[in-house]
C-alpha cells in the first residue's frame, strides 16, 4: 500500500482532522501535502457532505442537507517542480470504499446512498417531475450494489472520485466569477438559481487560519458544483481505475484536490445527490509534461484516458428522446432537453414493470447506464439516446409477447415533501 499522504479518521468531522482539505477553489488555500513527480500516495476521501446523510428510511437529510458545505475535497496536494503550462499527470492506481470494517455510520462503510435534492435546493435533472427529497440506500456485497428501497437491481461498483482537479490561478477564478455573475444577474431570482456565487457561509480553506485573509479568500473563491476548465465536479463515471488524467497547471505546484467518491454513477449523475455517493481511498501516481499545455494544444481543458475497469455489459436497452418539450414545443437542437426526454422515456417504460416513477429515476443515477448524443445536427431535432444493461434486472426487461413481469415494489423509496 503507498504511503498516506492525506489520512482521514472517520470518527472525526472533516475540520476536526489532523489535516483538513478544503471545500472551495482558491489560488491561495495552501498546500497540505508536498510529492514529487514520479511519487506514489494514498489519499483519504470524506463523502461530500462529510458524513450528513444517513444509512436510514426517511430523506429529512436530504431535504435539510447543508449544501453550503460541500464538496469536502482531500488536498491541495503540491508536485514538486510543477509551473503553469504544464500538464499533471495523475493515474488512478487504485480506488474504493473507506478500508474499515462494514456497517459503520460512515457512507462508503458497506453502504452509499442516491438522493434528489428538492427544486429549492437545486433539484435535479428532472425537477419539475420531481420537485421533493428522495434518497435511496445502497449495500455493497462482493462489489455489487443493491438497495431495500428498489427491489430486482443489482449491478457491479464502477468506483471512480465525481471531483479531482489543479487550483485555478487568480486569472482564470476571476473569470469563472465574472461569467457566473454575469449569468446570475440574467434572472437573479430563480428557482434553483442558475449559478452559485462565491458563499463565505460554511467555507473551509485548509489551514488559513480565521482573520481577514480567510475572509478574503472566502469571500472570492469559487464553489466546487460546476465543473471547469481545471477539472473539477466532471462526474466522470469512466474514471476507474487504471484512468490517466492530463491536467492542465494554472499555479506553481499544480495544488491537485479530490473528493466526491462514487461507488458507481449513470452518465450524467441527473439525480444530482447524486450518483451512489462514498467516502473512501485513492492511490495515486503522479508526473509531469513540462510545457506540456502548448505542445499538446490542451488549452485549459483535463483531458483523460478512462479507466480499465468498465463493467462488462454485452445487450443494453435503449430509449431515444428529441428536443420536443412535454408539453409540445419544438425546441432548436437543444440536447439537454432531448437527454431529458430519452431519460422519462426510460422511467416510463420501467414503472410498467411496477417500479415507481422515482424508483426508475434512481436506477437511472446510480447503474452504469450509458448517455449519448446521438445526432445534433439534424434540425430542428438532437437526438439523445440512454442506454440500459439489460443484466442489472433480475427479470427479462425485455419487450415481449407475454407482457412485463411484475415487481413487487417493496417499502419504495423514502420521500420528503419540500
Ligand atoms: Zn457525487
Amino acid at each position: 500500500m503507498p504511503k498516506v499522504v492525506f489520512e482521514l479518521d472517520s470518527t472525526k468531522s472533516f475540520t476536526e482532522q489532523a489535516i483538513v482539505g478544503h471545500n472551495r477553489w482558491h489560488p491561495d488555500i495552501p498546500a497540505q501535502v508536498h510529492v514529487k513527480p514520479g511519487d506514489s500516495f494514498r489519499v483519504h476521501c470524506r463523502e461530500w457532505f462529510d458524513g450528513a446523510i444517513h444509512n436510514d428510511d426517511s430523506a429529512d437529510d436530504i431535504l435539510n442537507a447543508p449544501l453550503a458545505g460541500v464538496h469536502v475535497l482531500s488536498g491541495p496536494i503540491a508536485v514538486e517542480g510543477a509551473e503553469p503550462g504544464d500538464l499533471l499527470i495523475v493515474d488512478i492506481l487504485d480506488i474504493g470504499p473507506i478500508p474499515q470494517e462494514d456497517s459503520g455510520p460512515l457512507s462508503g462503510q458497506g453502504w452509499g446512498y442516491t438522493g434528489v435534492f428538492a427544486t429549492r435546493n437545486g433539484g435535479g435533472f428532472l425537477t419539475e417531475q420531481f420537485p421533493d427529497a428522495y434518497k435511496v440506500i445502497w449495500d455493497f456485497t462482493g462489489g455489487v450494489a443493491t438497495s431495500r428501497h428498489i427491489p430486482g437491481v443489482s449491478f457491479v461498483g464502477i468506483q471512480h472520485p465525481g471531483l479531482m482537479g489543479t487550483a485555478p490561478s487568480a486569472e482564470l477564478l476571476a473569470r469563472w466569477n465574472a461569467r457566473e455573475q454575469a449569468l446570475i444577474d440574467t434572472n437573479p431570482t430563480r428557482v434553483p438559481p442558475l449559478a452559485l456565487p462565491p458563499l463565505p457561509d460554511s467555507a473551509i480553506l485548509g489551514s488559513i487560519p480565521p482573520g481577514a485573509d480567510f475572509d478574503r479568500i472566502a469571500g472570492e473563491a469559487a464553489r466546487t458544483a460546476p465543473p471547469r476548465e481545471n477539472g473539477g465536479n466532471q462526474d466522470i463515471k469512466n474514471f476507474t481505475k487504471g484512468t490517466r488524467v492530463f491536467y492542465p497547471v494554472f499555479v506553481d505546484g499544480a495544488n491537485l484536490s479530490m473528493g466526491d467518491l462514487h461507488f458507481s454513477q449513470g452518465d450524467g449523475e441527473i439525480t444530482f445527490c447524486g450518483a451512489i455517493e462514498i467516502g473512501g481511498f485513492m492511490d495515486l501516481h503522479v508526473d509531469l509534461i513540462k510545457g506540456g499545455m502548448a505542445t499538446y494544444g490542451v488549452g485549459e481543458n483535463a483531458i483523460f484516458m478512462p479507466g480499465i475497469t468498465d463493467p462488462q455489459y454485452s445487450q443494453w436497452l435503449a430509449f431515444s428522446g428529441t428536443s420536443v418539450t412535454l408539453g409540445g414545443e419544438q425546441r432548436y437542437l437543444d440536447s439537454h432537453l432531448s437527454y431529458q426526454r430519452a431519460c422519462l422515456h426510460a422511467i416510463d417504460y420501467l414503472t410498467s414493470f411496477g417500479y415507481s416513477d422515482i424508483q426508475a429515476y434512481m436506477i437511472l443515477g446510480a447503474a452504469p447506464i450509458e448517455g449519448r448524443l446521438s445526432g445534433v445536427v439534424d434540425i430542428p431535432n438532437s437526438c439523445s439516446t440512454v442506454y440500459i444493461p439489460t443484466a442489472i434486472f433480475d427479470f427479462d426487461v425485455r419487450p415481449g409477447a407475454g407482457g412485463p413481469h411484475r415487481i413487487d415494489p417493496g417499502m419504495g423509496v423514502p420521500h420528503s415533501p419540500a
